[in-house]
């Protein structure tokens, strides 16, 4: 998946609170153009959270019987994170991967200094999360990568089972490549369940498809409850779908456009210059789509500046 708005929003992220909250949000619907009509909801980033640790960007798809068309197009300084819920999309990048992506199997690619991909659903059904992961100013510019994680750590309980995607959980830590203190976690829940949490983390929870009770606050189904830092467990209670993020608040302040995580104007401009140009140093190509690309839209009349935390809101 990608961020197909063809007018996206400029993100700054921004350092985050040093304190347990509770704070609920709601998605926002996003048309993707040229998809048949197919919307996804939106729940990160909001104005009042870019970031959950170097986690910046969340959306919710499906489920639904449209099919997913998402032909090439370009990432930098970010990881995705595709988590399919139900049917399965063929992944294609420019470092040669061409997967399928399954539910249960963490599919994350690094885009480092640039990587184009495209995602074709080869279901009829398709539910899942799209996530990216900031890359932190150390390793924005890595070279491009993917893996495919087939078996991932998973913690069975009567009243819960967790599959850890990135990061640790308690003891169970996933194989997956994370640059900065980071965790991504599905949860099953049936019932009443605690899960260990670290403190220098914040975290969030997404109750995916039915509502739940996250730490003594109902969640909505659909909705994202925050949860700040200093927890050091999660209650969990009710019987659904949960997906929990957590890191280590991200230090740097973000430009996020399109499909682009930088730290500059320039740094956005000279990505999306590039694209436009085919530069094939920059972003490769993906073999089987002939000249098939998603084009940039325009950039804004305006420089892209940062966008603050609204604490408060
Ligand atoms: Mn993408």
């Amino acid at each position: 998946m990608s961020n197909l708005d063809t007018t996206p929003d400029v993100t700054l992220c921004h350092p985050a609170s040093d304190q347990a909250v509770a704070r609920l949000y709601t998605p926002r619907a996003v048309p993707l153009g040229g998809l048949r009509g197919i919307q996804v909801d939106r729940l990160m980033p909001q104005r009042a959270l870019p970031t959950v640790g170097a986690w910046c960007f969340l959306d919710h798809f499906g489920p639904h019987e449209e099919p997913m068309r998402v032909l090439p197009h370009p990432h930098i300084g970010l990881q995705t994170v595709t988590w399919p819920l139900a049917g399965e999309i063929r992944h294609r990048d420019s470092v040669g991967s061409d997967v399928i992506v399954r539910p249960g199997q963490l599919n994350l690619m690094t885009a480092g200094r640039g990587v184009v991909h495209s995602e074709i659903s080869a279901d009829s059904l398709l539910h899942g999360l799209q996530l990216w992961v900031a890359l932190p100013s150390s390793h924005a510019l890595v070279e491009p990568a993917f893996e495919q994680h087939v078996t991932l750590p998973r913690l069975v309980s009567s009243s819960l089972e967790a599959t850890v995607l990135i990061g640790s959980l308690g003891d169970l830590t996933s194989p997956a490549t994370a640059y900065t203190p980071l965790l991504g976690a599905d949860l099953r829940v049936g019932g009443e369940a605690t899960v260990p949490l670290r403190a220098s983390f914040e975290h969030a929870v997404l109750a995916v498809d039915s509502p739940l009770e996250v730490a003594g606050t109902a969640v909505p189904a659909g909705a994202l409850l925050y949860l700040g830092t200093g927890r050091t467990d999660l209650s969990l209670r009710g019987s659904g779908r949960a997906f929990l993020l957590g890191g280590e608040p991200f230090p740097d302040d973000l430009v996020m456009w399109w499909n682009f995580v930088g730290r500059s104007h320039e740094e956005i401009v000279a990505a999306r210059t590039a694209w436009e140009a085919s530069d094939t140093s920059r972003f490769g190509i993906v073999t089987g789509h002939g000249g098939d690309r998603i084009p940039a839209p325009g950039l804004p009349g305006v420089r892209l500046t940062p966008r603050r935390r609204h604490p408060n809101e």
